[in-house]
């Protein structure tokens, strides 16, 4: 696996963010400063384990320990601005402000396999899909590792009073993953460790827009996650006009880095396809699409693309959602039509963001 190094311990004020720290990181961190390693141990632990938000509940720590960390580190730094609650399904939605002032949103999902989160990336996001919330304000700047842990960690504290805990996440939120590769591969590496949270890397999905050396890389770097990959459309002349990276990274040249993350890691592909009214969702569509990728190990996950007031897009009929789960069915290809999520609270990418931002 390959080690990510990471410049961003420390920011700001100077004081080391703890949850910018992978258990190793931390045991080193306390050698530096003349303690024993086992201390990292502990207040990984201590974050992940009992979720602490100060210093003073880590009671095994020798009480002057504790004051020295209270002055030279911190745990989190984010903000809860807004909560939302769907009353339909119970997910839940955060606003979190950082003290430089940017935005991001994490979702809380309900499902009856479990509780399953969804962080963001970076803050806005570049890559310029015509049908996203997300990069209308264009890429702010990117998420350090330990934001989007500290993301998932609204979740586990809410989960945690219920008595439950977060079974997998998905980087679906606003942002790119592979434009933030390093920062997320570090995320998955803290969250994934038997010694804290603990979520296994096949309850982890990395959900990318195409950038294909991006796949290839998490293909031969041993972190066997989920891969969905936004696919969107069976043509690059289509795709290219909802997607602008299809210029730079091609249908064939997506499909083949596809086939490659399979190959290497064994695991099925998933395929985000948002079904965007008189666009892309005739049954003609739906052949191309199944004709795209029969040879490839995959899923495909069919969205009925979520209403953004910027971007003036028609919804699929529920029917014609149907006959085109139907169509790929009958070609052969797995289909489902994804569950929607709190859709009385606006859940998708980058749409509270933007709601917040108009307001303000
Ligand atoms: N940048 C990554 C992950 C973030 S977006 C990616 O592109 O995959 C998460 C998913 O939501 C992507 O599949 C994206 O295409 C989709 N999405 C964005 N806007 C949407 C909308 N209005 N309706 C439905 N899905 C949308």
């Amino acid at each position: 696996m390959e080690k990510v190094q990471s410049t961003t311990h420390v920011q700001g004020d100077g004081r080391a963010r703890l949850y910018n720290f992978r258990q190793d990181e931390l045991a080193k961190w306390f050698q530096s400063r003349g303690e024993p390693a086992y201390r990292g141990r502990q207040v990984f632990q201590w974050l992940y384990q009992h979720l602490a938000v100060t210093f003073d509940e880590m009671t095994n720590l020798p009480k002057p320990l504790r004051s020295r960390l209270a002055e030279c580190a911190v745990i989190g730094t984010a903000q809860e601005r807004l909560r939302q609650v769907s009353k339909v399904d119970g997910t839940v939605k955060f606003l979190l402000a950082w003290p430089d002032g940017v935005t991001v949103e994490t979702v809380l999902m309900r499902h009856n396999y479990g509780n399953s989160v969804c962080v963001s990336t970076q803050v806005g996001c570049k890559m310029g899909c015509r049908f996203c919330a997300s990069t209308l304000g264009g890429m702010i700047r990117q998420m350090t590792a330990g934001e989007m842990v500290e993301q998932l960690m609204f979740s586990a504290r809410l989960l945690r009073q219920e008595g439950g805990r977060v079974s997998s996440v998905v980087l679906m939120g606003s942002g790119e993953p592979m434009d933030n590769y390093d920062e997320a591969m570090k995320f998955i590496d803290i969250i994934h460790d038997p010694d804290g949270l603990n979520i296994g890397l096949r309850h982890i999905t990395v959900s990318t827009v195409g950038l294909v050396p991006g796949i290839v890389r998490l293909a031969d770097d041993g972190r066997p996650v989920t891969l969905a990959v936004s696919l969107h459309a069976p043509t690059d002349e289509l795709r290219s006009s909802m997607m602008p990276v299809n210029r730079a990274y091609p249908i064939a040249k997506l499909l083949d880095a596809c086939r490659y993350y399979c190959r290497k890691t064994g695991r099925r592909i998933s395929f985000e396809y948002a079904l965007v009214g008189g666009k892309n969702d005739s049954l003609e569509h739906a052949r191309q699409l199944a004709s795209l990728v029969r040879d490839i190990p995959c899923h495909i996950n069919l969205i009925p693309v979520n209403y953004v007031p910027e971007r003036n897009l028609r919804r699929t009929p529920r029917d014609q959602v149907l006959a085109f789960q139907r169509e790929l069915q009958a070609q052969g290809v797995n289909a489902t039509v994804r569950r929607e999520m709190g859709h009385d609270i606006a859940a998708a990418c980058g749409q509270l963001r933007a709601e917040y931002a108009g307001r303000v």
